[in-house]
Order: C-alpha cells, then structure tokens, then sequence
C-alpha cells in the first residue's frame, strides 16, 4: 500500500484574483531569484495552505521535491493518479516519500469516470478526453481551495512552456513555475550532487514519463503521445 494522506475535505475558500498589474509585480520580484530562492520568497508571500503543489513523480521529480520539501517539510504534496501509471512511478513515488518524508495525497477522477476510460480504451480514441477526465478535471476541482499553484513545469521541455512566465493565471488560479528557467543541465547536476535518485526509467532512455500508454523511451518529450500531435496533457495548457 502507497503512503497516501486524503486530500482536505473543507469547503473551499473563495480567493479573489491578483490583479494583472499584481502578477507582473510578483514576476519583477522574482525574476533574478535562482528556482531555490523563490521558493523561499513564495512561503514569505503566501501561506503553506494556500499553495498546491503537484507533482508526477516523473525525471525532474527528484530536484523539485527536494528543494520544496527542504525549504517547507509541511507543505502536502498533490499526486493526480490516472490509474495509467508506470509500476515504476508509483514504487519512485513511495521511495520520494519516504526519503524526503513528504505528505502526499492522490487527486483522481470519479471512478466511473476513470473506468469509462478504460472500457472505452479513450487513451487511444482520443487522449485528449481521456487527459481531461483523468488529469484536467480533478485537478480544476481541488484549485478553488488554494491561492496559488506551484508546477514544476521547464521552458526547454515544449514550445507552449517556452512562452510560460514565473507567475501567470492559469485556468482560473495563479501558477508559479518556478522552475521555468532551469535547465536541463542544471537539474541533472543538482541530482548528482545531491545524490538524488533519477526515475527507474529513465535509465532505460525515457527522458519524459507519463502514463504507460502514452509514454515511450526517447530523448525529451519524443516518447510522449507518439505518433500524435499531442505533445501536452492539458494542465498547462
Ligand atoms: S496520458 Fe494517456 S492514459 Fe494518461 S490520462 Fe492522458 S491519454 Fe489517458
């Protein structure tokens, strides 16, 4: 059994908007911070409850928890479980947790929905319904309870994350990427460094891991959705 915590059942809190000219101040502000120091700054600015943080426990995973759990040990750790995962996500999830002693909780879609998708084999079909069903969906349904959504999304990875900026709104909340400037090497060192453990597969020459129907080995995002024109899930979309 995964360490799993439930997600919050509390009503959710009304969060009134940043206004544009608030977002560009914040993106002034964070714009000469390394990827660590702004994380730093964001817990300065926002309390650890109103943030959501996600992660796929994919190839960057690693990096990115690290520094976040360091910086805030107590802040939880949302995992949006398709069911379309590899055996291997899910055994680097429970490793991340229990080395870095994190609080994560599963987001998922309504079960029959999820089945739908199964029976239906959508993932085929057409993977932008299923992406909507299994990822978009039940992640559009828990923002409402946070301020702000930090992402561990890198401006190398597709052309539609080269455009992203620090803090943009997003499908109806303000996201933090504080990672878009990161490079590819950067990362890699930090793992190194820091003896971190890369995603199993990653050393069977997958570069980018999503769900295992969809998720092929090749160098960057080339194994994701091959063979279609799809090259995001739509969560940053
Ligand atoms: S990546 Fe593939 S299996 Fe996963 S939710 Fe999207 S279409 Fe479905």
């Amino acid at each position: 059994m995964l360490p799993s915590a439930t997600a919050p059942a509390a009503e959710p809190a009304v969060h009134a908007p940043l206004s544009a000219a608030g977002i560009a101040a914040l993106n002034t502000r964070y714009a000469p911070l390394d990827f660590e120091a702004r994380i730093h700054s964001l817990y300065q600015d926002f309390a650890v409850g109103d943030v959501l943080v996600t992660s796929s426990f994919a190839a960057t995973s690693a990096y990115f928890l690290h520094i976040v759990s360091r910086l805030r040990p107590d802040q939880r750790i949302a995992f949006i479980d398709t069911g379309y995962h590899f055996p291997e996500t899910l055994a680097y999830r429970q490793y991340l947790t229990e080395r870095f002693g994190l609080q994560v909780f599963d987001v998922r879609a309504e079960e029959w929905k999820h089945q739908f998708t199964l029976d239906d084999r959508t993932y085929q079909r057409d993977p932008d319904y299923c992406c909507a069903i299994n990822k978009v969906e039940p992640l559009d349904a828990i923002k409402p309870r946070y301020r702000v959504w930090v992402s561990s999304v890198m401006g190398w990875q597709t052309d539609n994350r080269a455009g992203m900026a620090i803090f943009e709104e997003r499908r109806g909340i303000l996201k933090f990427n504080p990672m878009i400037d990161v490079t590819r090497e950067q990362r890699d060192a930090y793992i190194r460094e820091h003896d971190l453990p890369f995603h199993p597969l990653v050393a069977q020459g997958y570069s980018s891991i999503g769900c295992s129907h969809c998720t092929v080995s090749g160098d960057g995002r080339s194994g994701r959705w091959q063979g279609k024109p799809k090259t995001e899930c739509g969560l940053h979309l």
